[in-house]
């Protein structure tokens, strides 16, 4: 059978850990036999970041933001215990870090529905998928403990000298007082980014914040997003059959525990921390997660929403099996090559995404997984197959379909 031949290549970001090791097995068994695979390879495993001084990671960004689309392994943020491990000259920032930054991105997330594995909310019928606001708010506060009466304002000064000044309390006793911020030019990259997604995945968007209470704030990220739909998006999402609805978040979490799903619900930044955590959980595991950051200005980055999965790679590397779920890496090649191909105009690409993502599906389903699957499934499989013989078994339907 001939390969699939690609226009433009996209960028492979490898990784680490277990992770890594997963990364080539994907790519040896369920890409190369199928697709001639065109990628401009960045290594950000930590060796090669603390080798490069870590230019490696700003270089793979902008490699995104010039092809327009990469694929990206988990990779480990360094920290002392890294450092000591890997004996590593310096500690960087986590490379999703540096890469969110250059591209100014919002993170969506997206559970793999398999039939064997129910969510945790019986009415939940189709995906709900989660857009984080990934800058300000109290990610970036400043904080102060007051150690007793007196008055804490907020000061404006203008860079031209003029100041503002607003009350924020006067305290009676001890107490503790935070400022957070955010920007009009994020929130609306946030807004546009949310809106691209939802128009490419067909999905209505949920926007929800507390203007009742925080008129200023909250006001401002509404009025944004209504201004940003109004002015640009009313009429694409018409024509494509789905719409926005602004709400109170109170009202939104209400609504997503009694809905069916099949919603793209926008969250603040907090809000969208411990929403994901909650809709990850509810629908399964990290590893039944698809994660793309997509930037205002259209390039999209897909990767695992777990990490390195550090302990099964220890085990590895003892030379044991591992039974590490590599859906999440799978559908993150899927997910780029879909996207090469649609940016590329080759049909086929995506049609094999497709087929890919099926196989891998189906073979959940036919009760042949992982051992994090089969803790959730029911019916519970029979046996347990290890990475390596997942991979086989997703290879053989493949070939099949
Ligand atoms: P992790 O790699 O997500 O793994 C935590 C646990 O979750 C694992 O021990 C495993 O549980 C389970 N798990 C996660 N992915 C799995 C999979 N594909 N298949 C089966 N089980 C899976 O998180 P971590 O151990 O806290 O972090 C390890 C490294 O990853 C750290 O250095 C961290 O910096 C990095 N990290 C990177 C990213 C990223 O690049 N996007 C994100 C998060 C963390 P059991 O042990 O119970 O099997
Ligand atoms: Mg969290």
């Amino acid at each position: 059978m001939a390969k699939i031949t690609m226009k433009n290549p996209l960028v492979e970001i490898d990784g680490d850990e277990m992770t890594r090791v997963l990364w080539a097995l994907v790519k040896e068994k369920l890409i190369f036999p199928y697709v001639d695979l065109k990628t401009e390879y960045y290594d950000l495993g930590i060796m090669n970041r603390d080798a490069t001084k870590d230019e490696v990671s700003a270089q793979a960004a902008r490699a995104i933001q010039r092809l327009g689309v990469g694929v990206k392994c988990a990779t480990i943020t360094g920290n002392a215990a890294r450092k000591a491990e890997y004996k590593l000259g310096d500690l960087y920032p986590s490379p999703n870090a540096t890469i969110r930054a250059i591209l100014d991105g919002t993170v969506f997330r997206k559970p793999i529905s398999v039939s064997c594995i129910k969510p945790s909310v019986s009415t939940w019928k189709k995906p709900i998928v989660i857009g984080r606001h990934a800058y300000g708010d109290v990610y970036r506060a400043a904080e102060m403990e007051v150690e007793g009466p007196g008055r804490v304002e907020l000061v404006y000064t203008g860079a031209g000298g003029e100041e503002r000044r607003t009350v924020v309390a006067d305290f009676t006793g001890p107490g503790i007082v935070q400022g957070i911020h955010n920007l009009d030019a994020s929130i609306e990259g946030f807004a546009r980014s949310c809106f691209l997604y939802a128009l490419e995945e067909k999905l209505p968007v949920w926007f929800a914040a507390k203007d009742t209470i925080s008129k200023t704030y909250d006001g401002r990220f509404k009025r944004i997003f209504r201004e940003l739909y109004e002015g640009e998006f009313k009429e694409k999402f018409k024509a494509a059959g789905i719409d926005y609805f602004y709400t109170l978040i109170d009202d939104a979490v209400a609504r997503i525990i009694k809905g069916e799903g099949g919603v793209l619900w926008a969250c603040k930044n907090y809000d969208g921390d411990v929403m994901s955590d909650m809709i990850a959980s509810a629908a399964g595991s990290l590893a039944m997660m698809t994660s793309v950051l997509v930037s205002p200005a259209g390039v999209f980055e897909y990767e695992a929403a777990h990490g390195t999965v550090q302990q099964h790679y220890y085990r590895w590397q003892r030379g044991e099996k591992t039974s590490t779920n590599p859906m999440a890496l799978i559908f993150a090649w899927t997910g780029a090559l879909a996207k090469r191909g649609e940016l590329d105009g080759t049909a086929d690409l995506g049609s094999f995404a497709r087929r890919l993502e099926k196989a891998a599906v189906d073979t959940i389903e036919a009760g042949e997984m992982t051992g994090d699957l089969a803790k959730l499934a029911v019916p519970a499989p029979g046996t347990i197959l290890d990475s390596g013989e997942f991979i086989d078994a997703i290879g053989k339907r493949l070939c099949k379909c």
